[in-house]
């Protein structure tokens, strides 16, 4: 398409309405309908005029054999002369690759037609004969002029009907014509004038209309294309990091800076298009949250993830997700918060609030949701409590201060938790209370280990500040029952056993007192040895 395309970003002033004519009332309209379809109209204006002006010029040739007065022969060779020049300056202006001219144009075609209509009826006059072969190049003239002439003005419209009507009146006057003749003249060119007319000014509506549509149409895909790059601009530009991915493989399709600042911080991709989302997945359950969430939802987020860049550093990531249709397939655009620090703090606060400053250990509430998490785990293996009390320590703390305590309570803790497996719980629940979860372990296993325990801490004094202090803990031992659902239960069993140890005098290990495992007892007989000061619950109860 040709002429003046509007400019992207200006929608048209208004949409003109083609007037009476079919022609555009505002001469600026009709400039710019003209400016748009010159590649359209310059050509058909350039061949009217060239044949034209050359036809008629060539028409000399007849003069120069109809002439019959020599007195004629001049005005006839200069009319021919005039049109001639009148055509090939029409043909000129309109020549292959002109400058768009709409007021050039719209003279040069104007005074051509003119002069051809008045030349024809010049030479009609002279000649003053053949008036069937007149009529002939009249109707032909007339058709040419009504429906392949480019129409730019109403007078080119009623040059036609004014032209037949000074026919008529030549012939009925100046140029004696048989009346049957005159009345075939009429006949055929009225027809033709009525028939062109009409069918011009619907040519006009309907080449301004498809003009008009065209015009709108190539705004609204400039339009289009401006919003999309204005989208582009703003997704490369946003600080956020933003991934734009097909929604069935994965494949990426745009990643914005930030989305690489993230993802390929060392650009060692070398081509990140060729990459699919996938790959930067830290893990199957990541990927499959995310197979899941797109395959119910429009969109979803914000969720944290995990996430490897392209050097397989795991990062943590708040990722929001959207579907859309990206180039006639389906994409998901994601945007990706970067929140690795936030999380290490999330699980640094976590880790506070769950340890016990005083030891290290794990305080009241970590012990609490560990051994929860580990009983689900260990099921159905068993699973064993022991509940520590450090024996007579109050006497430590009047004796010697609380700071000396408080050293005490830390190699205590060094001492049991060194004689425990890695996968023991020892936590610090109380001020001088303990208590420890063991998995897998059945109850002698248990016993034993509670032993060892209690000789970890008795069997040396605790050395500090010049001191030496003789410690020891009380222990009670509790299996995980069948209805437990949870660790409160068989701790509240072990602390029991524990309190009877502490009646028992102190420094030796108590099982719980009912067993829901038959045979309890049978496994203690081969428990410990006989310097053993673990004590039978059986035998406390009696
Ligand atoms: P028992 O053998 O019956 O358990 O006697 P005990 O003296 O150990 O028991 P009691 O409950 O009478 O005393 C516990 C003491 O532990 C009281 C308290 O001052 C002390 N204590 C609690 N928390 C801390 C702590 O964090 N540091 C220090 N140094 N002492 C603590
Ligand atoms: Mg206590
Ligand atoms: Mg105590």
């Amino acid at each position: 398409m040709a002429g003046s395309a509007p400019s992207g970003s200006e929608e048209p002033a208004h949409a003109p309405v083609p007037g009476a004519y079919g022609l555009f009332p505002a001469r600026s309209d009709e400039d710019a309908f003209i400016g748009g379809t010159w590649q359209e109209l310059a050509p058909r204006a350039h061949a009217v005029a060239l044949w034209g002006a050359v036809i008629f010029g060539a028409g000399t040739l007849a003069d120069y054999l109809l002439a019959d007065a020599t007195a004629s022969w001049i005005p006839l060779l200069l009319v021919r002369a005039l049109v001639l020049g009148i055509g090939l300056r029409l043909a000129w202006v309109t020549r292959p690759g002109s400058p768009v001219a709409p007021g050039l144009l719209r003279n040069w075609m104007a005074l051509f037609q003119l002069a051809l209509l008045l030349g024809q009826r010049a030479v009609v006059q002279f000649h003053g004969s053949a008036s069937s072969y007149q009529a002939i190049a009249a109707v032909m003239a007339c058709l040419i002029i009504y429906t392949y002439a480019p129409m730019v003005r109403p007078l080119q419209l009623w040059m036609m009907p004014a032209w037949v009507l000074l026919a008529i009146v030549q012939m009925l006057t100046l140029v004696p014509t048989p009346p049957r003749t005159v009345l075939l003249f009429v006949m055929i060119l009225g027809f033709v004038n009525i028939v062109g007319w009409r069918l011009a000014t619907h040519a006009n509506r309907s080449q301004r209309t498809a003009w008009l549509d065209r015009r709108r149409l190539q705004w609204e895909v400039a339009e289009r294309m401006s919003a999309e790059q204005n989208l582009r601009n703003l997704f490369e530009a946003s600080p956020v990091p933003l991934v734009l991915a097909g929604q069935r493989r994965g494949q990426l399709l745009h990643l914005n800076r930030a989305a690489l600042d993230l993802l390929d911080p060392r650009r060692l991709l070398p081509d990140p298009s060729q990459v699919s989302a996938r790959d930067f997945y830290a893990d199957t359950q990541t990927g499959h949250m995310l197979t899941q969430a797109l395959a119910h939802h429009e969109a979803f987020g914000p969720v944290d993830m995990r996430v490897r860049d392209s050097s397989r550093r795991v990062l943590d990531v708040m990722v929001s997700a959207r579907k859309l249709r990206y180039d006639g397939r389906r994409a998901v655009l994601a945007s990706l918060v970067e929140i690795t620090h936030r999380k290490r703090q999330e699980h640094e606060l976590q880790r506070l609030a769950h340890t016990d400053p005083l030891t290290a250990l794990h305080n009241r509430r970590g012990f609490f949701v560990r051994a929860d998490h580990a009983r689900r785990q260990c099921a159905p293996a068993p699973l064993a409590l022991l509940a520590l009390d450090v024996d007579l320590f109050k006497a430590i703390n009047d004796n010697h201060g609380h700071a000396v305590g408080d050293i005490v309570l830390q190699q205590i803790a060094g001492r049991m938790a060194a004689v425990l497996r890695e996968q023991d719980l020892l936590a610090r629940i109380g001020g001088e209370e303990f208590a420890a979860l063991l998995p897998g372990l059945s109850g002698a296993e248990a016993l034993e280990t509670a032993e060892r325990v209690r000789r970890a801490v008795c069997d040396h004094a605790v050395r500090c500040q010049g001191l030496r202090l003789q410690t020891s803990v009380s222990v009670g031992v509790a299996l995980l029952e069948a209805g437990d659902d949870d660790v409160d239960g068989a701790l509240a069993r072990a602390d029991e056993a524990m309190y009877r140890a502490k009646q028992a005098g102190r420094n030796c290990v108590e099982l719980q007192g009912r067993s829901a495992r038959p045979g309890l007892e049978g496994e203690l007989d081969t428990g410990a040895g006989p310097a053993s000061r673990i004590r039978r619950a059986s035998a406390l109860a009696g």
